[in-house]
């Protein structure tokens, strides 16, 4: 049983007097086991090191370098598996969607807290929460992989592809999928990529990986493409695979063996690493394959690593709105508001928009409404393996015939 004294609590707000005002206040309920920090790069430090990673954060929403909604970010990269609760200054509004992409993030959140932080609120917060001892989990949820497990799994033929359909929002008609590895590992079973994706990018195991991705992404096109079926076919880069002129010649080369057009072929990149002071080698990287005809897209739009800049920068094809504002977004304003923006910029770009995490028929009846081009989430299918794709397409034609597209909620 853990005690108030051994559990451990990070503080990170750039305001120090708030960081000494926070520990007093945990040390009167009798935590003790407390750090704090001024800037996110410091508290990463402390997250990635197993002896001083924290059972729970107090994280201010606003601060100069890194913000806290990109600092949630990193959380996710790095598996984090303690709690979460924001602090900020912002109004009810602002606290309440940070808290959605927290959640949307799946990072427990005990709560949120306004400045000037009431010691009673802080206490009431408190007096609710259970620390998620690691125990508790299970066992595939917690476990952290190392280079050399994931080295083997990808020799071993262990990543296999689940493919995502996306489909047209007028028409029904399937246009493409979105691959997603996993890892089918031996004894723990069925591996989600945001365990070992990040793990990947520390070790220099991501163009490996991507390699292998992308050489079974290719052959099963072929097949797709041997049956008649014309599918685009996305992939996810890491930020990582565009640091080296060498992966760009093996994407062409790994496309022009396979007998496939660079048309067929979607990259989805999202910015899920900081952006060194040089991103000269990637912007160039990602402009030779544009005018080899290969179709990029910006992945996670509005979570803050796509950022506007690099729809600036980068000729773009498609946006992929996030999904986190997509869900709910019929029933919530604030959502619905970054929906809309998001749909905006693409439109006035002349970007394809594909709407992340359509869960329900209210969100697809959004969708149409809003003349979003195409729709990618459970509600049309959850990732399949190709296996399943022809069944799945199949009670798809029939459920578009027997009047998805016409009805209305
Ligand atoms: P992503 O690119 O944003 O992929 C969409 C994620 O949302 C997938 O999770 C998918 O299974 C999930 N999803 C799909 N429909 C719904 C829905 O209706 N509701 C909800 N709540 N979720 C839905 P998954 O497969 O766990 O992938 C997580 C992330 O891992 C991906 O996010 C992508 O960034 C990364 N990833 C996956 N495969 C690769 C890869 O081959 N290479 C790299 N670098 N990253 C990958
Ligand atoms: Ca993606
Ligand atoms: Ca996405």
């Amino acid at each position: 049983m853990n005690s108030a004294s051994t559990i451990k609590i990070l503080i990170l707000d750039d305001d120090t007097f708030m960081l000494k005002l926070l520990t007093q206040m945990l040390a009167k309920q009798g935590y003790t086991a407390v750090s704090s920090c001024d800037n996110g790069r410091d508290a990463l430090t402390k997250i990635d090191d197993a002896d001083t990673r924290p059972d729970l954060i107090l994280l201010d929403l606003n601060m100069p370098d890194m913000d806290g909604i990109e600092f949630v970010r990193y959380l996710v990269d790095r598996q984090y598996r303690g709690d979460l609760i924001l602090v900020s200054g912002e109004d009810e509004r602002m606290l309440k969607t940070a808290e959605k992409l927290v959640h949307a993030h799946k990072i427990p959140m005990l709560g949120y807290l306004h400045k000037p932080v009431n010691p009673d609120k802080l206490s009431e917060i408190m007096s609710h929460w259970e620390p998620h001892l690691l125990e508790k989990k299970p066992q595939s949820n917690k476990k952290i992989y190392s280079a050399g497990e994931l080295q083997s799994a990808i020799s071993n033929h262990e990543l296999v592809n689940y493919y995502q359909p996306k489909v047209s929002v007028k028409t029904g008609e399937v246009i493409g999928v979105e691959t997603l590895v996993r890892w089918h590992h031996p004894t723990d079973g069925l591996i989600f990529p945001d365990h070992f994706i990040g793990i990947a990018e520390k070790n220099h195991l991501i163009n490996e990986l991507t390699t292998c991705v992308l050489t079974n992404a290719l052959t099963q096109a072929k097949i797709w493409q041997e049956k008649g079926l014309n599918l685009r076919v996305a992939i996810n880069l890491s930020m990582d695979n565009l640091a080296s002129l060498d992966f760009q010649d093996l994407v062409v080369n790994l496309v022009t063996q396979a007998g496939l057009s660079p048309q067929g072929i979607v990259l989805e990149v999202t910015e899920s690493q900081v952006m060194g002071a040089d991103a000269r080698v990637p912007l160039e990287i990602l402009t030779r394959l544009r005018l080899k005809r290969f179709h990029l897209s910006i992945d996670d739009f509005g979570t803050g690593h796509s950022s506007l800049a690099q729809l600036r920068d980068i000729p773009f094809d498609e946006l992929k709105i996030d999904q986190s504002f997509v869900h709910r977004a019929w029933t919530d304003d604030t959502l619905r508001a970054i929906y809309d923006a998001s749909l905006s910029v693409a439109k006035q770009l002349g970007m394809e928009t594909v709407a992340e995490g359509v869960e329900d028929q209210h969100d697809w009846e959004l969708l149409r409404q809003t003349g979003c081009d195409l729709a990618q989430g459970n509600f049309v299918s959850k990732p399949l393996q190709a296996a399943d794709f022809s069944t799945w397409t199949e009670e798809w034609k029939n459920r578009v015939r027997s009047g998805l597209i016409a009805d209305s909620v």
